[in-house]
């Protein structure tokens, strides 16, 4: 089943849904005309379809591997990367004086989530490269930036983000990567990183690391790391790569899914880097990284339900299976998969309007420098790294339920979508840990961000209520029950809030969710069964998600160690 990037879905968000005509109207991003807006989705379709998306079974079939110390690439990725980098993609939405395209990072989110339908495994190559040029252009000196943002723009050099470590996993204190002052103002980087993302090639000029690492006086724990950019050739006078640093790929992860991404472990032996942002202040700079990383990750959660429902869709079309109330002998026209399907749409229409609305807060922060985007983008930016790529995990799970049988079976690729997808509930932070972001760090404004969230929602419902009164008065219900569990999260300190944050979390999503639905029905009424179906059969789910998050966390804890062993 070819993939089809589903354009007139992004039109229809971008302009009938959400608030993009806001972030055009800002002199910052005038250039996105509604032509360049069309030109840059249809050319960027046109790419996932036809270059990407015949990539993606070859990439799982023939795994990157380690040869003598040189990572050897899935067939055709190589020249995959060639039509992104090509393209101009990596730089879609970096500033323009370093080589970027200076668009508005909501059409990147659209672009990057065709290319990661398309084929997942390379897409991250230039998801990490993006993630380490938004930190470059935040905390790097004037000279760093000029050297390398213009090569990881153009695409000729990639990045990669490197903090884990065996022993530091979530708690990235916990680190053992020594960084040693050396005469020439650089530094002498030692130690071993795990689980590094194209952390190595055989098609890229050169790869960039960002390594998170601890100066000699630097303290234990976050607050004594510093971050370091260090290349695997060091550049010549000319910028061009030259002598090869003291680093190198000690191994590759055999993995559940993304076989062509090569998932490496790093050892670097005093290899030379130069300092990004200032001492001890490195997990504010890689923080950058990791937030636009993580709403590219909820993106292709949304990315993979999509690949997943389209091929589910193709099957249950066609596949003839006993007779059906309707008469016909398809297996679409069985209520049960009609329900999964009509699930799974719902779900990816749910989650992508979630991650574009968070995009669109982030450019009109950009572009106004008003503190209330910033905030919204920071509250939704957990929610969207954690329900896209829950739903990407249901939703390719479902579509394995369609196809029966078929679907444990790898020829058809839907097994590969469920596969592929799981990773993305666990890097850039588990979902477990976005929901104790969302609960502590986004909660210290007292709750504004939510509160401003919540009112949005009933206003929606008090928009839709003359027309649509039988959805808009759960949804506006399910927002004040909302409200309510954010107050009373609020009265409990947050280390007490461990056992509700990811129920919170789930609940908040379902019920934006469902608000987006809402307002396409409003907008179209070729919307109206899907948004029905969402309002009535999974907005509900909140109910039970919040009677979880009230739940004292002490009654979680009572549950001993020896009591689940037991
Ligand atoms: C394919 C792949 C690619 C990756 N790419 C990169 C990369 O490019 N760069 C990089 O640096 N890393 C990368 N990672 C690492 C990834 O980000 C980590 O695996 C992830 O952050 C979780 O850390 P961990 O595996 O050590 O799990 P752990 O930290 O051991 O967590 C195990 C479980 O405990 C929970 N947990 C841990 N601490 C807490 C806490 N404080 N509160 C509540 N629950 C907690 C977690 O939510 C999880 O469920 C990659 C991993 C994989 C598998």
């Amino acid at each position: 089943m070819p993939y089809r990037a589903p354009q007139s879905d992004y039109h229809f968000l971008l302009r009938q849904v959400l608030d993009f005509p806001a972030v055009t109207a800002t002199a910052r991003f005038a250039d996105a005309t509604e032509d360049t807006v069309t030109a840059i989705l249809s050319e960027a379709a046109r790419m996932a379809e036809d270059v990407l998306a015949p990539l993606n079974r070859a990439g799982d079939k023939h795994p990157a591997r380690l040869e003598n110390g040189v990572v050897r690439t899935s067939p055709g990725f190589a020249e995959g990367f060639r039509a992104i980098a090509s393209g101009g993609w990596v730089g879609l939405s970096a500033d323009p004086s370093h080589g970027g395209m200076g668009l508005p990072l909501t059409l990147n989110t659209c672009v990057g989530e065709m290319m990661a339908s398309a084929c997942l495994a390379l897409q991250l190559n230039p998801l990490l490269t993006q993630g380490q040029i938004e930190a470059l252009e935040h905390h790097a000196s004037p000279d760093i930036q000029a050297l390398y943002l213009p090569k990881l723009n153009s695409g000729e050099w990639n990045g990669t983000m490197n903090l884990t470590e065996p022993q530091a996993g979530t708690d990235v204190g916990a680190l053992k990567t020594r960084a040693e002052p050396l005469p020439d103002g650089s530094y002498a980087i030692t130690g071993q990183k795990i689980f590094i993302t194209w952390g190595d090639s055989d098609f890229m000029a050169n790869t960039c690391h960002l390594v998170l690492a601890r100066l000699p006086d630097g303290e234990p724990g976050v607050k004594g790391i510093s971050l370091f950019m260090v290349p695997k050739f060091l550049p010549d006078a000319q910028g061009n790569p030259g002598a090869r640093n003291s680093l190198q790929v000690v191994s590759l992860e055999h993995k559940l899914g993304i076989h062509g991404s090569p998932t490496c472990v790093m050892q670097f032996d005093g290899a030379k880097g130069w300092l990004v942002g200032a001492p001890h202040k490195g997990m504010a700079a890689m923080f950058t990284m990791m937030n636009a990383a993580r709403l590219a990750v909820g993106v292709q959660g949304v990315a993979q339900a999509e690949a997943a429902f389209q091929h589910a869709l193709a099957y249950a079309s066609d596949r003839k299976q006993g007779r059906t109330p309707l008469g016909a002998t398809a297996i679409i026209d069985h209520a049960d998969v009609r329900r999964m399907l009509a699930e799974m749409k719902a779900e990816v229409f749910a989650a992508r309007a979630i991650a574009l609305a968070c995009s669109i807060a982030i450019d009109l922060a950009k572009a106004t420098g008003e503190p209330a985007h910033q905030a919204r983008a920071a509250f939704l930016t957990p929610i969207a790294k954690a329900f896209g790529t829950d739903i990407g995990h249901k939703v390719a799970h479902l579509g394995v339920q369609i196809h029966g049988g078929m679907g444990f079976i790898e020829e058809t690729g839907a097994a590969q979508f469920a596969r592929d997808v799981r990773i993305t509930q666990i890097y850039e932070g588990t979902n477990g840990i976005q929901a104790l972001d969302l609960v502590g760090r986004k909660m210290m404004d007292g709750g504004e961000a939510a509160f401003r969230l919540i009112d949005e929602i009933q206003q929606g419902a008090e928009a839709a209520r003359p027309q649509y009164p039988d959805l808009a008065t759960p949804l506006w219900n399910a927002a004040e029950a909302l409200r309510e569990a954010t107050e009373s999260l609020l009265q409990s300190p947050p280390a007490d809030r461990g056992a509700a944050a990811v129920p919170y979390q789930s609940a908040f999503a379902r019920v934006l969710g469902c608000h987006y639905h809402l307002r396409a029905a409003l907008s179209d009424a070729a919307r109206l069964p899907l948004a029905r179906f969402a309002l009535r059969r999974l907005l509900p789910e909140h109910a039970a998600l919040l009677a979880q998050a009230r739940e004292p966390m002490a009654e979680v804890l009572a549950i001993k160690p020896e009591a689940l062993a037991s």
